[in-house]
């Protein structure tokens, strides 16, 4: 067992932490504030060939793997939690499926401009009215010739009104059927901008089909296969997310740290109290657990291992661990924490999400104990 990251891994932690750095943490507060997303940003992502981490350089890749990736959305979220997932979409959600379950042809089409950042991508599952329970959707697919007519609608759609490219299932005669669908798509529009608690910088929106129709070439693996696409999606996605909880918890416990030891009360640095050491010590041990559990899911997806337990625990406790570590560098900052001239309220904010999307804590531990018991 060799727990030492290799030189390429190190190579782009440190080439992301950089970027992360220099050209995405000095407008991550402003950009919160505005809920506005830099598409600048995303480009500069592009060119150092971030958003096709894991894919073959035939695929506009740059190669690497899953664990790169994950580094990668980490570092990013470590400074700004939406820029971590507008990549962690665009790659595990969009880039994904089309990767595992696309023709050659739709990969060289949708994931190869995909991966060299020409196109953004997004994922569309969840509806009003079924959430957690994504079976009970309500969006349709009907065969008409050489086309589907797609009806209803996704909300909480992450990238959605910025992405070029949508993964979208619909119920049709044969079962859940997932497409991919260009903006251009007639019938096809983005709905309702939803304004959030956190992560406000990355756009959620609705997306609508109203008589959309989308040529049957643009059906993603096999008709009736959707909902097995879409959970299988979801396995590697929530790594993702896990890797986001991570860098928003490191982010968290960085400021914490700083602030400790430079903050004075009764004469001396409020880290000389046990009350706030033993604080920093519970983050860091609760944050070094979840990156652990990260990698070795990531790892997995490389290897070719079953990982859909393995992402499942490293989501729930990353996603745990970042709300735990934000909520606690808040109070570690005392009055100023719960004020906008620091970040940790924003880390706090964002860092709710991690327990919420690509299926709920709850649900995490539904797919756990299932296996478990398997
Ligand atoms: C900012 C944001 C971005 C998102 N991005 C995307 C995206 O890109 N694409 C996409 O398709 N979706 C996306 N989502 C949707 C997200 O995945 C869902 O919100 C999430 O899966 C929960 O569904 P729900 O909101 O309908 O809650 P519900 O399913 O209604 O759940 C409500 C509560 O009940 C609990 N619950 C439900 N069923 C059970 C059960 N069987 N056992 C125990 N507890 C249960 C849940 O855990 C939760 O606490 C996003 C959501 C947000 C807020």
């Amino acid at each position: 067992m060799n727990f030492m990251l290799s030189e390429e891994h190190d190579m782009i932690r440190k080439m992301v932490r950089d970027f992360a750095r220099k050209e995405v943490a000095p407008t991550a507060a402003i950009r919160d504030e505005e809920e506005r997303f830099d598409e600048d940003i995303f480009r500069k992502m592009a060119e150092l060939g971030l958003t096709g981490i894991p894919w073959p350089e035939k695929y506009g890749g740059i190669g690497s793997d899953y664990l790169a990736y994950c580094i990668a959305v980490e570092e990013l979220s470590r400074v700004c939690a939406s820029t971590g997932v507008t990549l962690s979409a665009h790659t595990s959600l969009a880039g994904w499926p089309i990767y595992a379950f696309g023709t050659e042809e739709q990969k060289m089409r949708y994931l190869k401009p995909m991966a060299l950042g020409e196109k953004i991508g997004a994922y569309g599952l969840t509806e009003s009215g079924s959430g957690s329970d994504a079976g009970g959707m309500k969006t349709t697919a009907r065969r008409d010739g050489e086309h589907f007519i797609l009806n209803g609608s996704k909300i909480f759609i992450t990238n959605g009104g910025i992405a070029d490219l949508y993964i979208v299932f619909a119920a049709a005669e044969e079962g859940v059927t997932a497409f991919i669908i260009e903006k251009e798509c007639e019938g096809f529009s983005i709905g309702k901008k939803e304004r959030k608690m956190g992560i406000r910088s990355s756009p959620t929106t609705e997306i609508i089909f109203d008589h959309c129709r989308v040529p049957a070439e643009n059906v993603l693996g096999e008709i009736g296969s959707g909902f097995k696409i879409a959970m299988k999606t979801l396995d590697g996605g929530r790594n993702g997310i896990a890797a986001q909880a991570v860098g928003i918890a490191q982010g968290a416990l960085d400021a914490a740290l700083q602030y400790a030891q430079e903050r004075k009360q009764f004469g001396k640095p409020i880290i000389a109290n046990q009350g706030i050491s033993f604080k920093l010590a519970d983050m860091a041990t609760a944050i070094e657990a979840s990156r652990l559990l990260t990698y070795q899911a990531a790892w997995l997806e490389t290897e070719g291992e079953p990982y859909g337990k393995a992402s499942a625990m490293s989501k729930l406790l990353a996603g745990d661990t970042a709300m735990m570590v934000t909520t606690e560098a808040v109070q570690i900052f005392g009055g100023y924490g719960y004020t906008k001239d620091y970040p940790v309220e924003r880390y706090m904010r964002d860092a709710k999400i991690t327990q919420i999307y690509e299926g709920t804590q709850e649900i995490q531990r539904l797919v756990i104990s299932r296996m478990l018991t398997k």
